[in-house]
């Protein structure tokens, strides 16, 4: 049994913290990012804990991880024309805060060769 306090996510999930949620199925969730990079930039979160990144996650549970990449195009058709940016920041030096699986979900404007700025 794990003893580290739920994450940021998990407080969302459980309404102890408020966001703006767009969209919630069993197994995950969609919000607004609290502070955005791009001029949508949206988070899908597996409601589960359990993976830390996309790597375990793509390892423990691929259904799951389809899941999350068939909200994000859905979220993006609704609100940035089906066209997105799909980020999960792997480790710390790749700019994780949050270690409970996430994906961002960026659009409405991007620049080309903007990747990695
Ligand atoms: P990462 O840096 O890849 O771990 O992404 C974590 C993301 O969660 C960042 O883009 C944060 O802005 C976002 N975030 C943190 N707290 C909240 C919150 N309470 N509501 C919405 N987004 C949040």
């Amino acid at each position: 049994m794990s003893t580290a306090e739920p994450s940021v996510f998990s407080r969302i999930i459980a309404r102890e913290i408020p966001a703006e949620v767009l969209f919630e199925s069993d197994s995950v969730i969609a919000l607004r990012d609290i502070a955005p990079q791009a001029p949508v930039h949206l988070l899908v979160v597996p409601k589960t804990e359990q993976y830390r990144n996309v790597s375990e996650l793509a390892a423990g549970d691929p259904t799951l991880l389809a899941e999350v990449v068939a909200t994000a195009q859905k979220l993006a058709d609704v609100h940035c024309g089906g066209e997105y940016r799909l980020v999960f920041n792997t480790g710390e030096s790749a700019g994780q805060t949050v270690f409970h699986v996430h994906a961002h979900v960026l659009g409405g404007g991007l620049e080309e060769g903007s990747l990695g700025d």
